[in-house]
């Protein structure tokens, strides 16, 4: 049976009642809040996350112990943020003894393997407390990311408050309200390569997974996918951390997603064929696809 969306015991629309969350969220706020209330409940005694980096909209990993550094982290960086680098990191140097961990979904599986084959990771799968997965298309090196804004916005880096991708379009605003979408046909160019065999769409291997496609501005979808994920999710709804709709009741839906996440497998898995050709059969695999 092939489960495109992945396993998962629910799925819904959702967005955070907590103001200064939302105010600074790149969608509903759904990591940045899960990980506070985890934070407050004792759940998690921190998350790698992807903090700024010295370049600006530069994703670095980093470990956020408090409500202050999970603000300082949040909105969308479109360029690699290697934050399984600081897994064992955070359970040595930063003395975590329960992680949480956002990621996209390849460093999901990067993550999950290191729980099954823990080899020099003495230790540290048992620290990880609650793992968040985002959607993810494609992600573009840093310095194509540069060139992508800069060329086709004729804005700086450093004057963007924001990118998204969104309706066909990658859009990128100002400080000063300047907004530019630009179709999708132009930035594929600029995708890091490897995300051309990537099979997954919506982070299967989480505990919680979220995006903003399938529902309206502002809000996001939420795929509650393990037993683990589910008491953190339904805690946080019954403390009101989040106000929810069924997906079936929002525009535009589920049927959204499942396309989007059928045409990304369906599209890399010609890649993977044309790349088998020439003696070079491994992807990123899809856990859930039995093909
Ligand atoms: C490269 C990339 C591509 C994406 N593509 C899609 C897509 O095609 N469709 C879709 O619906 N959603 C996509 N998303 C997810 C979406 O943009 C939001 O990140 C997601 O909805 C979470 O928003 P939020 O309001 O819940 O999170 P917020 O409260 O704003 O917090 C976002 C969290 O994600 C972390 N983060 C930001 N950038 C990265 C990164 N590069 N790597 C790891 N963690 C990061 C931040 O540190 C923060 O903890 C993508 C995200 C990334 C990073
Ligand atoms: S498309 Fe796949 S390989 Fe590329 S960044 Fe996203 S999850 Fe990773």
């Amino acid at each position: 049976m092939v489960l495109t969306l992945g396993n998962y015991r629910q799925v819904l629309a959702a967005r955070t009642t907590d103001k200064e969350i939302l105010k600074n969220a790149q969608d509903g706020g759904i990591v940045t809040a899960l990980f506070a209330y985890a934070l407050e409940n004792d759940i998690i005694d921190g998350a790698i996350v992807a903090g700024p980096g010295q370049l600006p909209w530069q994703g670095m990993p980093m470990v956020a112990m408090n409500r202050q550094e999970l603000l300082a982290a949040q909105k969308t960086k479109y360029n690699i943020s290697p934050n399984m680098k600081l897994l064992k990191e955070a359970t040595r140097s930063f003395g975590l003894e329960k992680v949480g961990f956002v990621g996209v979904p390849c460093m999901l599986q990067g993550l999950r393997k290191a729980q099954v084959y823990p080899i020099a990771m003495r230790d540290v799968p048992d620290k990880i407390a609650l793992v968040l997965g985002i959607f993810c298309m494609e992600v573009f090196p840093y310095q194509s990311m540069v060139q992508l804004v800069e060329d086709h916005t004729n804005q700086k880096l450093e004057s963007v408050s924001k990118m998204e991708i969104g309706k066909g379009k990658f859009t990128v605003c100002t400080e000063r309200c300047a907004v530019t979408a630009i179709p999708l046909k132009v930035t594929h160019k600029y995708e890091q390569p490897g995300c051309h065999v990537c099979l997954d769409y919506v982070a299967n291997l989480s505990d919680i997974s979220s995006g903003s496609v399938g529902t309206p501005d502002g809000w996001s979808t939420v795929f509650v996918r393990t037993k683990k994920g589910e008491a953190v999710w339904n805690g946080a709804v019954a403390e009101g951390w989040f106000e929810t709709q069924p997906i079936e009741q929002v525009k535009p839906g589920l049927d959204l997603v499942t396309k989007l996440a059928t045409e990304k497998i369906t599209k890399n898995k010609k890649t993977l064929e044309e790349r088998a050709a020439l003696g070079v059969g491994k992807g990123l695999r899809n856990p859930y696809l039995s093909t």
